[in-house]
């Protein structure tokens, strides 16, 4: 069958995209929002890690359309306090938090020939498991959709520093929105701060990056804050997992993921 997102395909022109990003590079996040709301309305939602930037998107939409969707990559290893403030948030905004899986058979599979905790072994193994948890969901889930909304940020690192406030992600065929691309990390925490949305209490015990339990410790004074993630990895080029891939100035398509900054989606 094929699919709304497929006969969607690109509508908005690039030069339209372009005029968008320019108008949005003084806006404020919730004026993104508000725009993205009425050009996708339900086709568009925030793909969600819980972390502090993705709570305050929550929120903010949330003020724009109490029916905002959230939806989440469910690795089945996530933290017990990533669980809490699942709850904590669809009790307060009232919201269904759409949930993607891995697929059953491709985990046992997994799991049967190389561990339950098999990325310690390897990078390859860190990055087959990260695509059977994250990125077949993420997949299936962009299929059912025409926008996805991220916290990711500029000065978050890498390849981060390129993204644009709307994109056209052609390798999800989907647009992807960054309302927090100008944002920085005080920035959100004053947010979330002034507008008491529940976030991960592990934000307060050294953990300024959360994603999947074994996959992620606190850091110490002066690391860098993604220093966390995958910290038995020496190379940080090497730290992504597949979500976001950024589109470079010569077209071509780099996998990218924070180096210093906090958490956008896992
Ligand atoms: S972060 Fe770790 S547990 Fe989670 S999907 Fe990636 S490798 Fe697997």
């Amino acid at each position: 069958m094929t699919t709304v997102v497929q006969q969607l395909g690109q509508t908005i022109s690039a030069e339209e995209l372009k005029a968008l990003n320019r108008r949005f590079e003084s806006a404020s996040p919730q004026e993104i929002l508000r725009w993205a709301d009425s050009y996708f309305g339900p086709r568009a939602a925030i793909m969600s890690s819980f972390g502090l930037e993705d709570v305050a998107l929550t929120d903010m939409y949330w003020r724009i359309n109490p029916k905002v969707r959230v939806m989440t990559l469910e690795t089945g290893r996530l933290p017990t306090e990533t669980y809490t403030v699942m709850d904590q948030i669809k009790g307060r905004y009232d919201l269904e938090i759409e949930a993607f899986y891995p697929e059953y058979g491709a985990v046992a599979d997994m799991v049967a020939q190389h561990g339950f905790n098999l990325f310690y072994k390897s990078v390859d193994f860190r990055k087959m498991c990260c695509g059977v948890r994250k990125v077949a969901p993420l997949n299936r889930a962009l299929a059912t959709l025409d926008a996805w909304v991220t916290g990711l940020r500029r000065d978050q690192g890498m390849a981060r520093g390129l993204i644009q406030i709307v994109e056209w992600d052609a390798p999800h065929n989907n647009y992807k929105i960054n309302p927090l691309a100008n944002w920085n990390f005080e920035q959100v925490r004053e947010y979330v701060r002034d507008f008491k949305v529940p976030y991960n209490e592990l934000h307060d015990k050294g953990y300024p990056s959360i994603g999947c339990a074994p996959c992620t410790r606190a850091i110490k004074p002066g690391e860098d804050l993604r220093a966390g993630r995958w910290w038995w990895e020496n190379d940080p080029n090497a730290k992504e997992c597949g979500l976001h891939v950024v589109q470079k100035a010569d077209g071509s398509y780099s996998v990218g993921h924070a180096r210093n900054g906090a958490n956008g989606a896992r």
